[in-house]
């Protein structure tokens, strides 16, 4: 059963969304501020967390830095009454996965919360790694951080997400709507070059050898 964390501090939409989680089965906890919120993700397993960005305390995108800043891979969806594209784009590359903007409705949220589950549960590797090897690279899913012979890579938190997407599926081309879907998360426009520009990214910083173009199907990470 999936366990999902509603950081949310306005009662009526917290409430809302939690009779509406849990009347499709899920099991639900409420933070209703930023300090319990990250005590909760941290004390306790959860499968995915909705994040309100008005939190009190501290903002959301200052709970999404510091549970991210930890390691904490937990599939997060942005709930939020702002419609600022500014914020979205702050919000993604904070390392949210997803973003609604308030009001929205409940058949969208859970849509959206049924894809971030199973796309999570689709790239597990295992319950227990910790990290993924290969060829030189090391990869630390806990801490984020990434090595190529040893040698410690700076990486943007959407290098990461997507050096991670292709690494947990070694071997096998990944298409560039695949690639957007899992690691931008929401529906670009299908002709972006955004997955390429990425890719190029982090040939430059991890070396050239290890991810590899298929010509018109999209990118493999080279074994
Ligand atoms: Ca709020």
């Amino acid at each position: 059963m999936n366990r999902i964390l509603i950081a949310e501090d306005e009662p009526r939409i917290a409430t809302f969304v939690e009779k509406g989680l849990r009347s499709q089965g899920f099991t639900t906890a409420i933070a209703t501020d930023a300090v319990e919120a990250i005590e909760m993700v941290l004390g306790d397993s959860f499968d995915l967390m909705l994040l309100d960005l008005g939190l009190p305390v501290k903002d959301g995108l200052t709970v999404l830095e510091e549970l991210r800043g930890q390691g904490v891979t937990l599939p997060i969806i942005i709930l939020t009454a702002r419609d600022d594209i500014q914020d979205k784009v702050a919000g993604l590359e904070g390392g949210a996965d997803d973003y609604m903007t308030k009001p929205f409705r409940f058949e969208e949220l859970l849509a959206r919360v049924r894809l971030r589950l199973r796309n999570d549960r689709a790239t597990t590797i295992g319950e227990k790694d910790t990290s993924i090897q290969i060829g030189p690279v090391t990869i630390d899913l806990l801490t984020r951080r990434v090595c190529v012979d040893r040698q410690e890579v700076e990486l943007s938190a959407r290098e990461f997400n997507l050096l991670e997407t292709l690494a947990r599926h070694p071997g096998q081309v990944m298409s560039r709507e695949q690639l957007l879907d899992r690691v931008w998360g929401y529906s670009y426009d299908p002709g972006s070059n955004i997955v390429d520009v990425y890719v190029g990214y982090l040939r430059k910083k991890l070396g050239s050898d290890f991810i590899e173009t298929v010509r018109g199907m999209g990118y493999r990470f080279q074994t």
